[in-house]
């Protein structure tokens, strides 16, 4: 027996965005030609919200930066995206949920950990600060903000 296709008709396919589904205020991703909302505009500047659709995708992904970097070829096989990131951060471009296409074997990759306390940073999440290798977490920054302003105050005095 041949297995039934089940792939819906393009035709009757209604527009929508590949990220969350609404169907209003749609506009194509010039990267990889998906519907998607068109809300950069609820986008509040500085305020670092995810909530743009077209917004994530644009600065969120892999898909994305290598349109934009104008590499060649397919970006889930690009060794210069792959070279540009962290591998975190790679892993996190190509397989958070503003991908129309996710990564298909993500490499794996060491937790990032605070240099001071040892906690477990997720770069993707997590406030931190890095200093060359190093990175720290958001309470050890500003434990270290505080030192550091701690420092300069008595010296002055
Ligand atoms: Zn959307
Ligand atoms: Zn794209
Ligand atoms: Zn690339
Ligand atoms: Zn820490």
């Amino acid at each position: 027996m041949k297995p039934k296709k089940t792939k819906a008709k393009k035709a009757t396919q209604k527009r929508k965005c590949g990220l969350c589904g609404k169907s209003r205020n749609l506009t194509k991703t010039n990267c990889c030609d998906n519907w998607i909302c068109d809300d950069e505009y609820k986008y509040v500047i500085f305020s670092y919200a995810r909530n743009s659709c077209h917004r994530n995708h644009n600065h969120y992904t892999l898909c994305a930066y290598h349109h934009t970097e104008q590499h060649d070829g397919d970006w889930k096989e690009c060794a210069p995206c792959r070279r540009s990131f962290e591998t975190e951060i790679y892993v996190w471009y190509g397989t958070n949920e503003y991908n129309f296409e996710k990564l298909p074997n993500p490499p794996a990759y060491e937790p990032t950990k605070c240099s001071q306390c040892g906690v477990i940073i997720v770069l993707s999440e997590d406030e931190y600060s890095s200093l060359g290798k190093e990175y720290f977490c958001g309470k050890c920054t500003q434990k270290r903000m505080r030192q550091r302003a701690h420092q300069t105050k008595s010296l002055e005095n």
